[in-house]
């Protein structure tokens, strides 16, 4: 446990090397690793030369803490990486409701990510199926071969599953427990080894051998409880109209798509700090709305029968990771995760689908009340002009 605290009062009103010293000061990092870490946007020109090709510098964007979020009893201070004004300052503000009433609940599941396998050309595909599944134990020791690192961490293959897709289509996944890493390349070189394997036993041609970023077995939920009370005055008002926007959500994917976007806001300044795939987390949310077969909004409001309470619940599938990728180079991201505290991927997941809830719900609170703009834009202005609008 770590005895941060997510509150720091007059925050906003530092200078930049203010906060800084005061965020050293709040988790314990030396000053001077956190100045050189954000030093050309934690990037220098050599490091992405070594991460992409035809590299011709890096483009920075703004880095800042949302404040706040407290997660199953314990405090975090938020690295988001965005571009849009009042973002931070609406995670902060509406993680600070939920924090006085007692803070957000998450729960994580296992970190497993699905390696697909596609055979064409299958002749008897209820045969393949059969002969793939009875390899099982077969294909998840050949699996667990080809990373042995992931297996010494308590990682490996779990599960075999076939799918007929139809027209000699065939496609079977290895489900693979990434631990800490997000998973992708792990997922891919098992992929690779299995695919002949599987080909050979389904008794057609093998085609792609690729992770699939719909893991929608890697789940994060989190859910707030707030006291209608607590959202002023006119708070039983606020908090129906909050619900009635949920609905229109649910029943409306126009609004979802952008009730989503919403989310994304806070989830994606958060993957994006800590220097994750930001474009596998969007491809497997969307995926995950959808998959009813209706777009649909990945966190709903509700009212409890008494009106006393406000609950909001997210659930989206996350694919993040505290090792690997971008994180081997990236010094800011490092800083990032170092400011969070997390001390593993489910935990990174739980803050940052907080951090999605929290932006929802500010997003939502404003629509239904003064409407988003007097706030967003009153931003917007002093993102231009260093000015805030009366
Ligand atoms: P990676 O290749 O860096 O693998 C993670 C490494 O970390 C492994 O070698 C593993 O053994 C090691 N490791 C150390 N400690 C660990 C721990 N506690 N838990 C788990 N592993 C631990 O990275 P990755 O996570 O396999 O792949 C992520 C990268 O793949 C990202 O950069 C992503 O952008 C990229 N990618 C994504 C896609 C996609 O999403 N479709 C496709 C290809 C590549």
């Amino acid at each position: 446990m770590t005895s941060r605290t997510s509150r720091i009062p007059g925050f906003r009103r530092l200078s930049i090397e203010e906060r800084i010293r005061c965020l050293a000061e709040h988790t314990g990092l030396e000053l001077g690793r956190i100045v050189r870490a954000l030093e050309g946007g934690g990037l220098d020109a050599a490091t992405a030369d070594d991460m992409v090709e035809n590299a011709i510098g890096t483009l920075a964007l703004p880095f800042g803490i949302a404040l706040n979020v407290r997660v199953n009893d314990e405090d975090y201070l938020v690295p988001m990486v965005i571009e849009e004004p009042s973002v931070i300052a609406a995670a902060s503000h509406a993680a600070k409701r939920v924090r006085e009433a007692g803070g957000f609940r998450a729960w994580v599941d296992a970190p497993l990510m699905a390696a697909q396998i596609e055979v064409y050309d299958v002749r008897d595909a209820a045969l393949a199926v059969n002969r793939v599944r009875d390899a099982k134990g077969e294909l998840l020791a050949l699996a667990d071969r080809v990373v042995p690192g992931l297996c010494e961490r308590g990682g490996g293959a779990r599960e075999v599953a076939v799918r007929d897709l139809g027209e000699g289509f065939l496609v079977a996944h290895v489900e693979v427990d990434c631990r800490d890493a997000m998973g992708a390349n792990l997922v891919n070189t098992i992929a690779e080894a299995l695919g002949p394997r599987v080909a050979e036993l389904a008794g057609g041609s093998l085609g792609l051998r690729i992770v699939s970023n719909f893991c929608d077995r890697r789940c994060t939920r989190v859910e707030a409880r707030l006291p209608v009370l607590a959202l002023g005055d006119d708070g039983l008002v606020v908090a129906r109209a909050i619900a009635r926007a949920s609905t229109f959500a649910e029943r409306d994917p126009y609004r979802a798509t952008t009730h989503n976007k919403g989310i994304m806001n806070g989830i994606d300044a958060v993957v994006l700090a800590t220097g994750n795939d930001w474009r596998a987390v969007e491809a497997g949310a969307h995926a995950f709305a959808s998959r009813s077969g209706r777009y649909a909004p990945l966190a709903r409001w509700k009212l409890t029968e008494d009106d006393a309470f406000l609950e909001g619940r997210l659930e989206v599938p996350l694919a993040l990771g505290t090792v690997g990728g971008a994180l081997r180079a990236h010094e800011g991201a490092r800083l990032a995760l170092a400011i969070l505290g997390a001390r593993s991927a489910a935990e990174l997941c739980m803050v940052a689908a907080a951090a999605g809830l929290a932006t929802n719900l500010a997003a939502l609170r404003a629509l239904s009340t003064e409407g988003i703009q007097r706030g967003h834009m009153a931003l917007h202005h002093r993102a231009r002009t260093g000015k805030i609008v009366p």
